[in-house]
């Protein structure tokens, strides 16, 4: 901020394994959230320092001051809203139902009477799950990351998930997953970059400016095409 001082250093919270927005790959932190969060650092001057967690673990460590900064795949939500200030959204997603390749009961959310529904703690897709769960009378299986619900599946435990739509695509296609999308996108949201609410109007204004800056650069775009091209 003008002072000409050693840039400040914010601790940013990233989920462990969410390809391909936040995964490591030979020891370093990759991925589209990883890359957009390093060029608003790079365009704003400040340092990060990257802290690895569970999804469910991130907003509860903005809230106990752990966390200067969280970038998670985190859609922007109302009930987030309410301890969380979101900047301005960066990327499109929504949740989907996946089952395996050779499931052929199940095509939508009227055909989950009686199945076990995996979801991931602290998740959009947790919390659709239990407001549907009366509903169409499924069981709900709570899991803390994304690989540990897909085996869930892949391996007959569960008979579906809920995963963002980007993130499972993904999942398919790089690491030949015997998993498939079924029915209609459930729900359509929007990432957003988060910080603590009310007491961070600063950094928060640094990640808006820096996105801004990205998008107008065209660098947004180079990042994502890196990851998933159109
Ligand atoms: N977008 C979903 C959410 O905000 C999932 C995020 C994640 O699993 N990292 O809850």
């Amino acid at each position: 901020s003008g002072e000409g001082g050693e840039d400040k250093t914010y601790k940013v919270g990233i989920d462990t394994t969410y390809p391909p927005f936040e995964f490591e790959e030979n020891g370093e932190y990759t991925g589209i959230d990883i890359d957009i969060i390093n060029a608003i650092a790079k365009n704003q001057g400040f340092k990060i320092e990257f802290n690895p967690m569970d999804f469910g673990g991130i907003i509860p460590a903005l809230q106990a001051n752990q966390l200067d900064i969280a970038i998670a795949g985190m859609s922007i939500t109302d009930e987030r809203k309410k301890v969380v200030d979101f900047s301005d959204p960066y990327f499109d997603a929504g949740l989907t139902l996946v089952v395996t390749s050779e499931n052929t009961d199940i095509t939508s959310l009227d055909d989950l009477k009686g199945k076990t529904v995996a979801v991931k703690s602290g998740t959009t897709g947790a919390e659709f799950a239990r407001a549907n769960e009366d509903k169409y009378g499924y069981e709900v299986a709570q899991f803390e990351d994304s690989p540990s619900m897909f085996q869930e599946v892949s391996n007959g435990n569960a008979d579906v998930l809920l995963e963002d739509y980007p993130v499972i695509a993904y999942a398919i296609a790089q690491s030949g997953l015997d998993l498939k999308t079924v029915g209609e996108r459930l729900t359509g949201d929007q990432y957003g970059i988060a910080v603590l609410k009310g007491q961070n109007a600063e950094v928060l204004e640094k990640i808006n400016t820096g996105l801004q800056e990205l998008r107008d650069s065209g660098e947004y775009d180079k990042i994502i095409n890196k990851y998933i091209g159109e």
